[in-house]
């Protein structure tokens, strides 16, 4: 594949204007930013919104899905050991077949789901929580800096941030990884990147398992 990228390239996350190259396959570059350490796709190899909703429409997720559910556990139990009881939560990026705010909810906590696709409804996006949830989201994200600080600024202190993304390991290891085959995955983060999020939020960050991050303002 020839070098195709042009020279203004900045982090989406951070901004910063230094990104090396990463890994490249037969269909994209991979760039990590030298500061955040982000791996990230250039825009150009984006799908469109049209050809991403069409990926996202296969998806089969329902509440009636154990597996799933099971799926989701992984964060909501660390999560629901955390909160207050009667606690305000939002899950951004809920999906077709809204699953984790219904877990949430038979544990007594009142939920709002916002999903650019499925339940556009900006309004929930002008709240305060007492907690935000996003699972399988951070990674399809084009501009991860503007909605994360989006989130977090919803979040009452105190609260926390609960999402789910796999983690980056290493170059190697990335190299033959299923999880960036996805053609709507764009970033990738490793603990070290969520590691900068916290200290640039001056937050608290905890890593269950090798895909679940809680942050706590
Ligand atoms: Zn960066």
């Amino acid at each position: 594949m020839q070098t195709v990228l042009s020279n203004n390239i900045y982090c989406p996350l951070c901004c910063n204007g230094n990104l090396a190259d990463y890994h490249c396959d037969k269909h994209r570059y991979y760039l990590q930013c030298e500061q955040c350490l982000l791996v990230s796709v250039p825009q150009q190899f984006h799908l469109s919104s049209s050809a991403e909703k069409q990926v996202y429409d296969q998806h089969q997720n329902s509440p009636h899905d154990m597996g799933y559910r099971e799926f989701l556990a992984k964060l909501a139990t660390p999560l629901i050991a955390r909160l207050s009881n009667k606690s305000r939560g939002l899950d951004f990026g809920s999906g077709p077949g809204p699953t984790l705010s219904i877990m949430l909810e038979d544990q007594g906590h009142s939920m709002k789901v916002y999903d650019v696709y499925y339940a556009k409804d900006e309004t929930v996006l002008g709240q305060s929580y007492d907690f935000i949830t996003s699972t399988e989201v951070v990674e399809h994200l084009a501009n991860p800096k503007l909605e994360l600080e989006r989130l977090w600024s919803l979040i009452e202190p105190g609260g926390y941030l609960g999402l789910m993304t796999k983690l980056v390991a290493d170059k190697k290891s990335f190299s033959s990884w299923h999880y960036k085959n996805d053609p709507t995955h764009i970033a990738f983060f490793s603990k070290d990147t969520f590691n900068y999020l916290a200290q640039q939020w001056g937050a608290t960050v905890e890593y269950f398992g090798n895909d679940v991050i809680i942050f706590q303002k």
